[in-house]
């Protein structure tokens, strides 16, 4: 079993080699202009070409080691990607999931596990793309979640619900978290978990059905039912049972990228802004020339700015291998929360034009609302640095 303390460290790179990425980063997304996403947002399709684009330019295999076909590089990288995305205007939520999700077979996969799959993911012939954690009934209480897997010979059989699993129907495989020894049996709840890298294609209509639920953005969430679904032991991660860490170990990476995704939000609305503000003349003026217009965008600016030096310091950390729980979590927080203030400014700024779908505000405005339930919510951040930061009683 592998571990990511016996992984080569991601390389990191220089600010020439970081500004080479941003622009071809921008350079594809100008490919995919805001008619683009205003279509797929209006139809709720999933952006293919958009997603094979960044896959076949390489983007979504940053974090992959060289040895099975990636990049080698660090989530600062990634962060940068996706921050790029999020600024010219689009959404990387149809693929972030391609970069980091594979994480956990990386981290605890066995040797064969990453031969198999490791280089059909970078190279984007499979797409791991969907992460089954979220039960309806357990919410976030992830301890507590009711779908089983129970042994049975040489194979699993998996019974229960996943919701708000996101492109399950655009995914080859998914990480799936299931318990294996019933709560009352283990000595911690956080015990009795496992993680198993279920194939799809081969399990639809097999005991497995997905289904879409429409949402206010368009975000290919799914609920996923497993009746009696059989698969190979060998799809298990790691040991069973200790499947719990091994996704809390993703977690900060994912926060980190949502953060950076959350700041190129906040750079987009802060220029839309600006732009307006400047043009618009109402009473003789440009609007932005009354304080009151002015200082919102101000502020939204400074706290963007804030929230990405945080981001940033996090996925250093996190590159360098080093304890970056507080600052992934204080980022995830600072920077959901520039966003959409950030939004709100640029909608307010706007008027009435910032309601009209070809300004693109409303769709973005949407869009970025999610950061502060999804992938975790505000609360419970705060809960974490009230816990674990600042030794503060436990609250639940
Ligand atoms: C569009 C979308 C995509 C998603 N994609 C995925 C995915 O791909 N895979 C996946 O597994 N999940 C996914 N999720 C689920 C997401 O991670 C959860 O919605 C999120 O973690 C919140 O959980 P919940 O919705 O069950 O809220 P609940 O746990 O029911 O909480 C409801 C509210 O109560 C608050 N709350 C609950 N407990 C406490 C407490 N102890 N103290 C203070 N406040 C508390 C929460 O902060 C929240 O505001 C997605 C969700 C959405 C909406």
């Amino acid at each position: 079993m592998s571990s990511i303390a016996t992984d080569p460290a991601p390389s990191t790179l220089d600010e020439e080699s970081l500004s080479q990425i941003r622009e071809s980063v921008r350079a594809l997304c100008a490919r995919f202009p805001n008619e683009y996403w205003r279509g797929v947002d209006r139809e709720r399709a999933y952006p293919t070409a958009f997603v094979t684009a960044m896959t076949e330019a390489g983007h979504l295999a940053v974090l992959i080691p060289e040895a099975y076909g990636g990049s080698g590089l660090g989530v600062s990288v990634a962060a940068t990607i996706l921050e790029e995305v999020h600024a010219s205007g689009g959404n990387a939520a149809a693929l972030h999931a391609q970069m980091y999700t594979m994480g956990t077979v990386l981290r605890h996969g066995s040797a064969a596990q990453k031969a198999q799959w490791l280089p059909q993911i970078a190279s984007g012939a499979v797409r791991l793309q969907a992460f089954g954690v979220t039960e309806p009934t357990a919410g976030t209480d992830t301890t507590s979640i009711a779908t089983t897997a129970t042994r049975v010979g040489d194979r699993y059989v998996i019974q229960g619900q996943k919701l708000w699993t996101s492109r399950a129907e655009h995914s080859d495989l998914m990480v799936l978290l299931a318990r294996t020894t019933p709560k009352e049996l283990v000595a911690r709840k956080s015990d009795g978990l496992s993680v198993f890298l279920l194939d799809m294609r081969e399990a639809r209509g097999r005991g497995l059905t997905i289904k879409p639920i429409r949402t206010m953005l368009n975000h290919a969430t799914t609920e996923v039912f497993f009746d009696g679904l059989e698969i190979p032991a060998d799809n298990l991660i790691g040991e069973e049972g200790k499947g719990f860490r091994y996704i809390l170990d993703g977690m900060n990476a994912e926060r980190i990228l949502i953060s950076a995704e959350c700041i190129g939000d906040a750079r987009w609305f802060v220029d839309k802004a600006v732009r307006y503000a400047k043009d618009r003349v109402v009473f003789g003026r440009p609007i932005g020339q009354n304080q009151g217009v002015a200082f919102p965008i101000a502020r939204a600016h400074a706290q963007s700015k804030a929230a990405r030096l945080m981001t940033y310091q996090a996925a250093s950390l996190y590159d360098q291998r080093r304890p970056c729980a507080e600052e992934a979590n204080t980022a995830k927080l600072l920077a959901s929360e520039a966003s959409w203030q950030a939004a709100d400014m640029c909608l307010q700024t706007h008027g009435g034009f910032g309601f009209a779908e070809e300004y693109d505000i409303e769709r973005k405005f949407r869009e970025t609302r999610l950061y502060q339930v999804a992938p975790i919510s505000t609360n419970l951040i705060l809960s974490y640095i009230g816990e674990h930061v600042l030794g503060l009683p436990r609250s639940y």
